[in-house]
């Protein structure tokens, strides 16, 4: 099936990537195949010298896989996606296939911790620095850019703050120095926020969370340009071999069938629930880019047509407080993971930031009372019964 150029997002997330086989099946087909076959010695020669585009070899190339890198990149407005076995094997690959040693990077310090361990204990000994700036001080990108920056990388919004940066302002700050803008579009997905159309030259996914949306597959996914994504962090990935299996694959692009509807939905659920808490007489703080009270309201207003469903909020009466909202649940699930239908619900000091010194923690804005919800989507009534009796 050609992919009509004119076709909404809608559209796309149905449509987009699908080739049907002889079967004529309706549904998407898995290839559970890790190698392909050649009419003939002749053809098998073309294909390794590249001179005939077709299947070699399940680790280089997969039907499966590719429907759904062509259906993320026609939603994200790409000419090229790569999928990979994980979100971090997308952040790998990305480093991997575009930079070299003496390689200088500028990050937000508000992102994933697997990412700051990854470029702080892994890349660093390969000869590649990262400096850490506040994710919405443009004055601060600006200074810690060297001549030898190649990259900036940031998540935005930011998780559990959700704190929000400026795209165009950081990709034109960006290319005025030479250097590619990252950015990990997790939180929103393309179904609410589009990166590159903001300027952006990468985006990553951990496809594990809202395009899967059901908490079943690990994955991931660079999405950009045919040069940098379709040459550099594919030309790594089909040598080292991070790649995506087709079952996975599969989950995934049934999941961005349905992107658009459930961020819709995740995003109402999070906006009530954040009302609710902002009102509650338990509750200090709410952090939730759909607020009017959020202090990147507008800017988050401009640049996502959602906010996702992710917040947090900071409770009264500090760990001992929030433990026991945590405790006192008995729908929602204590765990760390988010962009499930399932609501989770978890405590960033002692959990995902325990690692770091309080001092760390306390820079970083994570109070011993801050509480994470990732807002399913059951109904909001159920949600918030099971976390007042525990607020109350
Ligand atoms: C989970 C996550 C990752 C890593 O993805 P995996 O699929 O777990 O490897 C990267 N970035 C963000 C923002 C995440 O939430």
């Amino acid at each position: 099936m050609e992919n009509d150029s004119n076709w909404a997002f809608d559209t796309l997330a149905v449509r987009a990537g699908q080739v049907r086989t002889l079967e004529h099946e309706h549904a998407e087909p898995i290839f559970p195949t890790s190698s392909y076959v050649f009419d003939s010695a002749a053809q098998a020669a073309a294909r390794f010298r590249g001179d005939e585009p077709g299947n070699i070899y399940s680790r280089f190339t997969n039907p499966t896989v590719r429907t759904f890198e062509q259906r993320l990149a026609a939603l994200e407005g790409a000419e090229r996606c790569v999928a990979t076995s994980s979100g971090m094997a997308a952040i790998l690959s990305t480093c991997m296939g575009l930079l070299q040693s003496g390689d200088h990077i500028v990050s937000s310090n508000a992102i994933f911790g697997s990412t700051v361990v990854l470029f702080n204990k892994y890349l660093s000994p390969f000869g590649i620095d990262v400096s850490y700036v506040p994710l919405a001080d443009l004055d601060a990108w600006q200074r810690a850019i060297r001549p030898e920056t190649r990259l900036l990388f940031l998540e935005t919004p930011s998780n559990p703050l959700t704190e929000v940066a400026d795209i165009t302002a950081l990709a034109e700050l960006a290319h005025a120095n030479d250097c590619l803008l990252v950015v990990d579009n997790c939180l929103c997905t393309p179904a609410l926020q589009q990166p590159l159309k903001l300027g952006a030259d990468i985006v990553i996914h951990s496809a594990t969370k809202y395009l899967d949306g059901q908490g079943r597959c690990v994955g991931g996914a660079v999405v950009g340009n045919k040069e940098l994504v379709g040459e550099g962090v594919f030309g790594f990935l089909r040598t080292a071999g991070p790649t995506m299996s087709p079952f996975n694959a599969w989950v995934f692009l049934k999941g961005l069938e349905t992107l658009h509807l459930r961020m819709k939905a995740h995003s109402d659920n999070a906006l009530q629930l954040a009302r609710y808490l902002e009102a509650h007489a338990a509750v200090s703080r709410v952090y939730y880019p759909g607020l009017e009270s959020h202090p990147q309201h507008e800017l988050a207003c401009r640049q996502q047509s959602g906010h996702s469903g992710v917040l947090s909020f900071d409770v009264k009466g500090g760990q001992a407080a929030a433990w026991k909202l945590i405790d006192s649940t008995r729908l929602v699930s204590i765990t760390a993971n988010l962009g499930d239908t399932k609501t989770t619900i978890t405590h960033p000091a002692t959990t995902t930031h325990g690692r770091l010194t309080e001092e760390e923690r306390a820079e970083a804005g994570i109070g011993d009372g801050l509480v994470r919800i990732a807002v399913g989507l059951e109904d909001i009534e159920d949600i918030q019964a099971d976390l007042d009796r525990g607020l109350g």
